[in-house]
Order: C-alpha cells, then structure tokens, then sequence
C-alpha cells in the first residue's frame, strides 16, 4: 500500500474545501481500501465523510423515497419505508456482498464501486480502465463474467452493483453537492458506458459529493422484486439479475420498470421488454414475448454467450414472480 494522509470531516463544507485540495472521498471503504492494497487506487489523502448527516430515509414532498448517501446497505434494506415501498430495493441489498460488508458499506459507495474485473485488479495485467492506453486483457481473455451489452473496444467489465439495477429500473436521481452547489443526474446518466474512455466512470464533476439517491413516486398499487443468478447462493456476484416493478390494474399492465445486472456495463435499463409489457394483458405468453427482447442488441464474447439466453429466463421468471402467473 502506497502512504496516504487521512483526515475526518464534520460537514459538507469542509468535506467539499478538502475535496478541493485534492481528498478522495471515503465512508464504509469496502471497496477503496481493497484497491488501495492491491495498489489498483493510490490516493493521496483519504477524507472520511461517514459521520456527516446524510444518513436518513425519508419521503419527498412528491411521494417519492429519499436515501441518504451513507445509509448503511444493511439499514436501507431494514427500513420500513424501503420494504413497504419498493421491496426491489431491499431484495438487491439483501442478495448483496456478505453480512459484515452491507453493515460498513453506504449507499453511494454501492453505486460508485468499481468492477470486479479480474484484470482490472491484477496490476500486472493491460487495462485500460485502470491504465489509459494499455490495452484490455479481457477481451481475449478470460470473460465469462463480463458484459454482453454497452461495451465498447477498449473495455467489457460489468458494474457490480445490485442495488444499482434496482435504481435504474426505477428511474432514480443522484443528488450532487459540489463546488457550484447542488444538482440532481438521473440514473441513467450517471454511470458511464466505457466508449473509449472506461477509465471514466460516473458523471461526477471535481469535488461532488454524493448526498442521496432519490426514487421518484410511482403508481399505486406496485409489485416489484429482485432475481440475482449467480454460480453460488452467497457472497457472489450476479451472471445476470433482474429488477422488476409493475402497476397492474384489472389484469392490464400500466407501468413497468425493469432493467438487468451481470450483463452490461451499466445497470442496463430493458426500455424494449418495458415496451413489449405496457397496456398488455398480464399472462405466461406476455412474460415470455416481452423476456425476448431483453438481449437486444447483445455482443457476447468468447465464454460469455451463455448469458443471452440465461439473461431472457431471468427476465421472464421475474417477471412471472412480480406479474403473477396468469
Ligand atoms: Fe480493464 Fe475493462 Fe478490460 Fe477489464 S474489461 S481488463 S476493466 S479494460
């Protein structure tokens, strides 16, 4: 491990004036202090934001939900607000990591953890998200694992995150606190797809904090659940997963939100399987039609072809468990 200062902040203020001076933000440090020993990451000063006051769950004046940036996963996935609400959320938490690590890490650590790339980690393999230029050795390598959809030349890795497939298929927002004051980004455009610059991961300007995630409102009454697929039943990451909420209304579907894990290199939003479900009646066919589409556009690789078929069953089997199976 490379030597590094550490310095613990008490508010926004003089999280974002350390930030300035050139801090990398810390909190649960699941991820970061890994990528530190393994040299992958070499800050140079570490400032820990984790007793800030951004660890509520709240309702928003429009009905949405509000997590904090530093709600624990473990708390997020206990909380009464988030399993009454949007149980998607609480299974993804729950599906995620170990026990020991969802009681360190936060929420907007979750969605800014960096993959599990296997190159990525071996500091003596070319990657180009870690080394710009240097080639990516999963391509020819070994890539069961990696994406099949969103991925460009220089980089096939998969984001890790469950919890974050679960704020894409809802649409959710990221709050920003940074230099220029506050924003919010929608999900979608807040991680990044590799294009030619995988080193570049989220639409995070120089010093902005995280404060929340936001879920906005959706009709009433809602289903939704969380299908991790994975080579064993814990403490593995997805090979595919699938976030599924519905409104249904009479038999008819009148909102549908899903979208996929373990296949992209983005929590990947399934706009056409949306598409193939709304205004249709719920049914085993309708499942199955609409779970089709959920590989448009795929681009397996050598040893990941599997995961185009295994993608379409995930959807289809949650979208029968969410749907029902009429
Ligand atoms: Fe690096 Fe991405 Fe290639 Fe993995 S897939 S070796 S992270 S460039």
């Amino acid at each position: 491990m490379h030597p590094f200062s550490y310095t613990r902040v008490s508010d926004t203020a003089e999280a974002l004036s350390a930030a300035r001076r050139g801090g990398r933000y810390i909190a649960g440090g699941t991820t970061l202090v890994d990528l530190m020993r393994e040299t992958v990451e070499r800050p140079r000063t570490l400032v820990d934001i984790s007793t800030l006051p951004l660890r509520e769950v709240t309702v928003t004046a429009s009905g949405g939900l509000r997590i904090g940036a530093l709600v624990r996963m473990s708390e997020a996935a206990a909380h009464p607000l988030v399993r009454r609400t949007y149980p998607v959320i609480a299974q993804a938490l729950e599906l995620s990591a170990s026990a020991q690590l969802r009681n360190m890490a936060t929420i907007g650590g979750n969605i800014m953890q960096r993959t599990r790339c296997t190159y990525f980690r071996d500091v003596t393999a070319a990657c180009n998200k870690r080394d710009p230029g240097s080639g990516c050795a999963a391509r020819e390598g070994f890539n069961r694992t990696h994406a099949i959809l969103g991925t460009s030349d220089d980089c096939v890795a998969t984001h890790p995150s469950d919890v974050a497939v679960a704020f894409a298929a809802l649409e959710a927002s990221v709050h920003l606190l940074g230099p220029d004051g506050e924003r919010a980004v929608a999900f979608a455009d807040f991680l990044l797809r590799p294009g030619s610059t995988p080193n570049r991961e989220q639409a995070l300007r120089p010093g902005e904090l995280i404060t929340a995630v936001e879920i906005p409102s959706l009709p009433r009454p809602l289903k939704s659940g969380y299908l991790k697929v994975r080579d064993r039943q814990s403490y593995e990451f997805a090979l595919t997963s699938a976030a599924v909420a519905l409104h249904i209304q009479g038999g008819v579907i009148r909102e549908a939100r899903v979208a996929a894990g373990g296949v992209g290199t983005v929590p990947w939003k399934l706009t056409a399987v949306e598409q193939a479900l709304l205004g249709k009646r719920s049914s085993q066919t309708l499942w199955r039609e609409a779970a089709e589409r959920a590989a448009d556009g795929a681009r397996p690789l050598q040893h990941n072809r599997f995961k185009v078929e295994l993608l379409k069953r995930t959807v289809e089997r949650q979208l029968r468990v969410v749907g029902g199976t009429r």
